[in-house]
């Protein structure tokens, strides 16, 4: 890439030469499960590469084999989407929960600790809770803004003998916006590294990435994606995306070549086309979403408006929100006084903001994590978090501010 341009100037023609593809101005669709070799050197070169029999020549490329390995529209979509994160490199898979435990399962092993923040998306906490120890992988929750000192003794007590594998954070986080110091994760990780034992920092991006935020300036190894969100950014794809050093997302291709999750050609066509309007929707969805959280936060109905700019000004929570994060984002939490009662009421009068799950789309949209996306998160968890039966959840598109906030105020003088 020419390092003059942003990630938003080459998101319309970089990593594709349309002279190999019959001149088309945008990427076609490579529809297809097997490519033809040139001749059976070729085809034995791949393989013994692809399996580290012997290691690439300068200058030599691999030809393409199979689309479980690679296809052009893998390859080109996750060339694109690493410049957003200022990665080496970026792998694609046919979900966010793809992405997330594939991560995981590269990273740790048997009879390790994963230390992870609180509260996590309600699948990636199941895995965690609820996979994960079949094969004798434990987990501590550990709050980002207790001091260094505090977790490490907190994990010694809990768990002397097991060696610390990962450090797995999500911030902002699904459903309270609360966000975690990655810097302070990076320091956590390194405390529990050693030459056998490296330990990695990988960060759940989906809320406020990639244009809003770039983890690894401030030290993650491994960011991730739920790219059916703000990245695919229509609600019509499913998709995830990991970002890192080559080193690691090496690792994390290999590991999707057998667990069999890379993103269809299809999938990566759409994201290809998503990615040049990417950062025009964020942008539009947080400025919305601005408007609508200062209207909430003076609102009679509402106990308090969950939203990154209205962090209280003297907090350590601020602090980090500037130092992480260019913008408030598009997502807004409210406790709208009552309870599950109270919030319902609100979902079901709401006209233009549709009630469904999922977020980061064109459209705007309402849900109830607590009986919904967290139903299965512990009551502990919940209470511990703060979410309660009160709690709504926006995800706002970009549609006209006022006629959003028009049908918000409406259906608030329904409760
Ligand atoms: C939606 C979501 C996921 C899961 O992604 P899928 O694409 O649904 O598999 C993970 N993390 C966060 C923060 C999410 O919002």
């Amino acid at each position: 890439m020419n390092k003059k341009h942003r990630p938003e100037s080459e998101m319309m023609g970089s990593s594709y030469d349309p002279h190999l593809s019959e001149g088309s101005a945008k990427v076609p669709i490579f529809q297809t499960s097997t490519f033809v070799f040139k001749n059976a050197e070729e085809g034995k070169a791949h393989f013994h590469i692809a399996y580290g029999l012997r290691e690439k020549n300068i200058g030599e490329s691999i030809s393409l084999a199979y689309s479980r390995i690679n296809n052009p529209n893998l390859e080109i979509a996750e060339d694109r989407l690493k410049l957003w994160d200022n990665a080496d490199a970026c792998a694609l898979f046919q979900s966010g929960m793809a992405a997330i435990t594939t991560t995981i399962l590269e990273l740790t092993k048997p009879n390790t600790l994963i230390l992870h923040s609180s509260p996590l998306y309600g699948g990636t906490d199941h895995f965690i809770e609820h996979v994960l120890p079949k094969y004798n992988i434990k987990s501590m929750y550990f709050d980002s803004f207790d001091s260094l000192e505090k977790i490490i003794q907190e994990k010694e007590e809990k768990f002397p003998n097991l060696e610390v594998s990962l450090v797995y954070i999500e911030s902002p986080a699904n459903p309270t916006n609360s966000i975690v110091d990655i810097k302070k994760s990076k320091d956590l990780a390194n405390h529990f590294s050693s030459d056998k034992n490296k330990v990695y920092v990988a960060i759940d991006n989906t809320f406020m990435g990639p244009v809003f935020s770039q983890p690894i300036d401030h030290g993650a190894d491994v960011v991730l994606y739920s790219a059916t969100k703000y990245i695919g950014g229509h609600s019509d794809l499913v998709a995830g995306a990991a970002s890192g050093s080559s080193e690691i997302i090496n690792r994390l291709k290999g590991m999707r070549v057998f667990m069999g999750n890379m993103a269809t050609p299809f999938t990566c066509w759409l994201i290809t086309r998503s990615l040049e309007t990417l950062k025009i929707r964020m942008e539009k969805s947080a400025e919305n979403a601005k408007k609508i959280a200062e209207m909430l936060n003076s609102h009679s109905k509402i106990e308090k408006v969950h939203y990154l700019s209205l962090i209280d000004k003297n907090t350590e929570q601020y602090k980090i929100y500037k130092k992480q994060y260019s913008s408030s984002g598009g997502m807004i939490s409210i406790d709208i006084k009552g309870g599950e009662k109270e919030a319902f009421k609100f979902l079901d009068n709401l006209k233009l903001v549709k009630l469904a799950v999922s977020l980061g789309g064109t459209e705007s949209l309402a849900c109830h994590p607590f009986s919904m996306t967290h139903a299965d998160v512990s009551i502990e968890t919940k209470n511990k978090i703060g979410m309660g039966e009160s709690l709504v959840r926006l995800s706002i598109g970009i549609e006209d501010p006022d006629d959003l906030i028009n049908d918000i105020k409406n259906s608030l003088d329904k409760i």
